[in-house]
């Protein structure tokens, strides 16, 4: 007689939390894909916005015959500040989440242990995962999205600080009497090198510079700044440039500060690709000069650019789960 080939497996499913859709993951205990869902999020209210999340991992079990007796944990990746230990997402705007018990509502609900950490912690995870056979023990993600944050894994683990706000580089103040940020701040790194930050220095050079190719393209977006820039436009290379000076010095204070030996970049922005890389990388050049420190600490070849097509949220969620039961 043979038994069914997914009788004794372990399933976990990993959840990329999103403020405009969800995507889910089921993987086996070998990280296996047997399926994936991307439904909208309904914003509606807070418990809504849960609903969306249960119906959408419920239809993943469904589609690939798994009962949900069968899978060992979830994970979920929330856009937000999180209590890990006790599943609480403290505050995530984009969901209209603010001290609310997300875990223990979703393993109530679902009766399967579900584990919460930061999207780009979460993202972290899952790069960890495909760089360690390379004996890479430390490492960080830089997300550059609609803000800049990093997810880091120190010595083989990840490290969330005594807030759960370690690599919140985005609030790092760069010039004092910059730009408001949204957290009250003045300079922050978000308001020179996130997306919205560089689409609106893209529109008010565009009111400046009639000449660029920027003017004609109001109003511009971040990724219209980068194609001008490829296309050799002067004022959108001098914003680019600003923008990978601004990077390449924040992500030297990464180095310093943890000696991590690979930094992968990540996020919207991102997608802009050698465009977005090179003035960081030049930046890093010109850190290197003259100084024997700098020169055997920041490798050019440490930075790497993430997978665009990749859905590192969604299997980083599943790395979580895999990792929360087995350290348990
Ligand atoms: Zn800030």
């Amino acid at each position: 007689m043979t038994t069914h080939p997914q009788s004794h497996q372990k399933w976990f499913v990993g959840v990329d939390v999103g403020g405009t859709k969800i995507s889910t993951i089921l993987v086996d205990n070998d990280f296996k894909e047997h399926g994936q869902l991307t439904v909208t999020t309904d914003l509606a209210n807070p418990d809504y916005t849960l609903t969306s999340i249960i119906s959408a991992i419920e239809k993943t079990l469904a589609r690939a015959g798994v009962h949900r007796d069968e899978v060992v944990a979830i994970g979920l990746g929330v856009p937000g500040q999180v209590d890990a230990q006790s599943g609480t997402v403290t505050l995530a705007a984009n969901l209209n989440w603010y001290d609310f018990p997300a875990g223990e509502l979703l393993s109530g609900a679902l009766g399967v242990p579900c584990f919460l950490e930061n999207d780009v912690r979460v993202a972290a995870l899952e790069i960890y995962r495909h760089v360690s056979h390379e004996g890479i023990e430390s490492l960080a993600y830089v997300n550059i999205g609609t803000g800049v944050a990093a997810g880091l894994i120190l010595e083989g683990r990840l490290y969330r600080g005594a807030h759960g706000m370690a690599g919140e580089i985005g609030h790092i103040v760069i010039e004092p009497d910059g730009l408001t940020c949204k957290c009250g701040a003045r300079g922050c790194l978000e308001t020179i090198a996130a997306g919205p930050a560089i689409a609106r220095a893209g529109q008010e050079a565009a009111l400046q510079q009639t000449d660029s190719l920027l003017a004609g393209h109001t109003p511009v977006s971040t990724q219209y700044v980068y194609e001008a820039a490829q296309a050799g436009d002067r004022t959108a290379l001098e914003l680019t440039r600003r923008v990978g000076q601004t990077m390449g010095r924040a992500l030297q204070a990464l180095v310093m500060s943890y000696d991590v030996e690979r930094i992968i970049l990540g996020g919207g922005v991102t997608r802009a690709g050698d465009t977005f890389l090179q003035p960081i990388l030049e930046t890093w050049t010109n850190l290197r000069h003259g100084s024997p420190l700098a020169e055997s600490l920041l490798q050019t070849n440490m930075i790497h650019l993430s997978n665009p097509n990749q859905n590192m949220g969604a299997w980083g969620a599943a790395t979580l789960a895999n990792h929360h039961m087995r350290h348990l």
